[in-house]
This record gives C-alpha cells, structure tokens and sequence, in this order.
C-alpha cells in the first residue's frame, strides 16, 4: 500500500514514461555489474532537471524511502543497487554537454553525459586558432579519464567512484579531472561547489576533492565543471609474452622503479589470453602465462630510446616474445584485445565477479600467487586483468549464479583475496569503489577512530541517512545480507 501511493506521488511529479514501477521492467534495475547485490526496486524514477531531482528528492523524504542514485548501473560494487523499496533516482537522462570553454579547458556536464560522449563532443569542434598543435586533424582535447566501461557509464557515476582506467597511472584517477559539482543534498537544498570557469576553488577545503569516491552516500549529482586536457598524439605500444606471471610482474615493477613513467601497463594471466584468443583470435602466443600490455606517450623524438629502455628491462625477465609497434592500427587493435577481455568471459563462464584491490606494485607477483591458490582452495577458477602499472588488481571468478554454494564460494574467496592485499599493505579499492560488496571490510581496512571520522563527513552531508544507506559505510538503519535466501523483493 506505502509503495502504491508512493508510486501514485512520483506519477504526478513526473510526465509519462519517467517512472518505472513494472515488475518486468524493473528486472534490469535489480543490479549493477556485481550481480550478486540483486534487490528490486520500489520505482525508478528519470528526472531531467534540477528542479525535478530537488521535487524527488523532497517527496522521497516525505515518504520515508531511500534514495539510491544511479547513473548507468555498470557499477561494480552494488551502490546503485535499492535494497529495502529505496526508490532509484537515475541521471541517466541528464545527459547533455552544457558547455565546452576550450580557452579555459573546462567542460561543464550535466550527470548523466557518458563519458566517451563529452570527448566526442570536443573532437568535433575546430582546432584551436593559434595552435601548438598544427598538423592535426580532429581537436586535441578530451576527458582524460578511461574506464574500459567508458562508452556506457556516466560522468556523474564516474565522479561518484572516483573511477579509474587504463591510463590512470599517467593521468591519474577522476578526482584530479573534476573541477565543481552541483549537487542536490538529501533535503532538497542545492549545492554548488568548486569551480565553474577552469580556476580552482579559494575555499578552505577541498570539497570537490570529498564528494569524489562518495559513491552517492552524499546527493545527487546534477552537474559537473571537469578540466579537458590536449590527448597525446605519439605513442609507442610493447607487448611483451613470459612463460610466467612472476616474471611479467617483476618486469612491471622494475620499470616504475627505474623511474619511467609509461602512458599505461596492463596485464593479462595465461587463461584471460586463452579467453580472448578464442574468442577474437589476436595471434597472442598459447603458451604464454602472462602478456604485458605497455604504452608510451610524449615528444616522437624521444620515444624510440625510451621504448628500447623499457624493452631492456622486459628482456631482463626472459620474455618468451616481443613487440613493438608504432602503428595506429596495430595500436587500436591491441587496445581493442585489452578492452575485449572483460566481454570475453561471457563466453566460458554463466557468471562472474570482478574483484579490485590495489597493492604495491613490488608485491604483484606474491599477490597474484595468493590469489591463484585461494581460487584452488575454494575450487574457482579465477582468471586476471588488470592496470598492473597501478598495482590495482582485479581477479574474476567464474561461478554459476544459480548454485547458491558457488555464489557462497565466490563471495569467501573473494574476502580472503581482499584480507590479503591489505594485509600486504594494500587497499580494499582501487577504482571500484565499496559498494555493498567490500563494505565488512572497511573495519578491517581502517581503525575506529578513522571510521568514526568518515561516519561525520556522511552525516554533515545527510544527517538523517535518506541517501544510499547501507553502502560505502556500514549503517545500522539499513543492512543488506548478500545471500538473503531468493534475494531482496520489494514489500
Ligand atoms: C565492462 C566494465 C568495465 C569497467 N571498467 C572500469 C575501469 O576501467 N575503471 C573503473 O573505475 N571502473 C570500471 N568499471 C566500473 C564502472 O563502470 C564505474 O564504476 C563507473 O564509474 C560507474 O558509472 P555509472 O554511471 O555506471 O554509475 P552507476 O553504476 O550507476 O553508479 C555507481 C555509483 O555512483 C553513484 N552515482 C551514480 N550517479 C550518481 C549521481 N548522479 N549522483 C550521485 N551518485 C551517483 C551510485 O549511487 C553508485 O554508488 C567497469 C564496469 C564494467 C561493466
């Protein structure tokens, strides 16, 4: 009944076709890309403006339902997810570029603007007049964060869990990429902060620094001022075969340690390169264990010395092949194998789970051999992507979601993969976020006094935890049971 008069009060809030209440059509609401967290919504709702967020927002209170806000769901870590008939407030329509302003580099967006969308936008503008960059074709500006998932999530969801990508480790995560937020906090109240025209904010704190990473414990996310930077226009790109996933490890490590730092260094474990040869057939080697991806970007005059710098380096850990290439099209193609991958999957395994932990680089090749023998243990196989460069692992483990034990299985090993990069010195998240999925192990990550600090950032933005509880940090309003025998259905 509380639920059908809710639904009755968003209707009139919003036109036709912006509430989602079907039982069929909310199935595809149920989760994001960790498809373990899976509750059904009490509604979804697709506000378009400011003023309708502000108007959701209030009526939401009014009802006493949570507030779940939601970009594109490609999450991976169950934030966007409604336990307990939370209404989804999706940005997902708020998509368009408001304004581009290449003198000052900046690029104001609503929420809901994909990411690759707002660099399109850009690429389609004429080249700056008095150009450093003559001889191009297309304009030299984009947004330089890269999430493989970049051509489906949003800005707003990017911002949200300060997202990584395949060029973090030169471009560093979204936080350094955001300059202002307009949000609407938990009471309807509209906040703006940072800045609008490419200058940085004079205030005391650093508060679009905070709302980076708040994975939607704070607001909703309007709009954004994020910073545009010139694309790199020479690349040099190295694949490098071992025989095994020690030695690649080692050979990433020691190029950070000599001090280079490359555009970007990915990995791939001996069954992920058998998944992507089966299914794209890339021509990579059958017996290698590991294949390291490595870019390099800058001045064209230095890249040839500082490929072969890199190569020596890689040589030093007996590669079983090399290549080097500064061809655009092999370097698509490349690229197009690492994005591929995560896709691939879908072809051997019914389900699976993508962990993220960061750990120091000087530990990979421990940590993966950890992770190798948890899977053992629990009988999972657990196949390895991941932004080495980084350190930022990501283990997937294949399981069948209909077996509970599998689900169960998958779950434990995940938790005793992620005790162990912390234990090492790592850290529970390294672009993913919490979510639902990592939240029992914040406590273990950070000591009372931390935590109870991080509960007063919460509640200084949402006193009476309206918005996303139960996520990001542990809430005694609301907590969610991952294996809830048939999962969460609205009441
Ligand atoms: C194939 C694949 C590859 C991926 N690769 C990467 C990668 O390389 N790097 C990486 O970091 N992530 C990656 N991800 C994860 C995911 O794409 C990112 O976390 C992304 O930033 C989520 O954006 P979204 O719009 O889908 O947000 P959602 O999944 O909808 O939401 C994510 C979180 O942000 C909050 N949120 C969303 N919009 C708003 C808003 N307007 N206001 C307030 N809070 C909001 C939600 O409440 C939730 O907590 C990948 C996912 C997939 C499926």
């Amino acid at each position: 009944m509380a639920r059908e008069a809710l639904i009755l009060a968003l209707r009139k809030l919003l036109p036709e076709g912006r509430v989602v209440s079907d039982p069929d059509e909310l199935y595809v609401y149920q989760s994001d890309g960790f498809t373990i967290a899976r509750a059904t919504p009490a509604a979804v709702v697709f506000p378009v403006s400011v003023g309708e967020v502000q108007a959701i927002v209030k009526l939401l209170a009014e009802h006493g339902a949570q507030i779940v806000p939601r970009g594109t769901g490609t999450g991976l870590a169950g934030g966007c997810v409604a336990f307990e008939n939370g209404v989804v407030v999706s940005t997902a329509k708020m998509n368009r570029v408001l304004a581009i302003d290449l003198e000052n580099r900046v690029a104001h967006v609503q929420a809901g603007c994909r990411n690759l969308s707002l660099s399109d936008a850009v690429s389609q503008l004429p080249l700056p007049g008095n150009s450093n960059f003559k001889g191009q074709t297309s304009n030299p500006y984009h947004f330089a964060p890269d999430p493989s998932s970049q051509r489906a999530s949003t800005i707003g969801g990017n911002a949200s869990t300060n997202a990584g990508g395949i060029h973090t480790l030169k471009d560093f995560v979204t936080s350094t990429h955001i300059l202002g937020f307009e949000m609407v906090l938990p009471d309807g109240e509209v906040l703006k902060v940072g800045a609008e025209n490419g200058g940085y904010e004079s205030g005391p704190f650093d508060l679009p620094g905070l709302i980076c990473g708040h994975e939607g414990t704070f607001g909703i996310i309007t709009s954004l001022w994020v910073r545009l930077v010139p694309k790199a226009t020479s690349f040099r790109t190295i694949v490098v075969t071992y025989s095994s996933t020690a030695d690649a490890c080692n050979s990433v490590s020691d190029i950070i340690a000599a001090g280079f730092l490359p555009a970007a260094m990915e990995m791939l474990d001996g069954s992920m390169i058998q998944i992507v040869e089966d299914a794209f057939h890339f021509g990579f080697s059958r017996a290698a264990q590991a294949l390291v991806l490595i870019e390099i970007d800058g001045i064209d005059a230095l890249l040839d010395g500082q490929m072969a710098d890199v190569m020596g380096i890689c040589k030093l850990y007996n590669p079983l092949s090399t290549e080097i290439s500064s061809d655009p099209a092999r370097r698509a193609a490349l690229w197009k194998a690492r994005k591929s991958a995560f896709g691939a999957i879908g072809r051997v395994s019914h389900s699976y789970c993508t962990q993220d932990a960061c750990v120091p680089r000087s530990k990979l090749a421990e940590v993966l051999a950890r992770i190798d023998e948890i899977g053992k243990a629990h009988g999972l196989t657990i196949t390895n992507v991941f932004h080495a460069g980084d350190g930022n692992v990501h283990p997937i483990f294949l399981y069948d979601d209909h077996v509970e034990s599998q689900v169960k299985n998958t779950l434990e090993a995940a938790e005793e993969v992620l005790k162990y990069c912390i234990d090492v010195g790592g850290t529970l998240t390294g672009e993913h976020g919490v979510g639902v999925e990592k939240l029992h192990l914040m406590p273990y990550l950070f000591d009372e006094a931390t935590m109870a600090q991080f509960n007063r950032v919460k509640y200084a933005f949402d006193p009476e935890e309206r918005i996303n509880a139960g996520k990001l940090l542990p809430s005694e309003k609301l907590k969610v049971d991952l294996l809830k025998p048939g999962r969460q259905v609205p009441q």
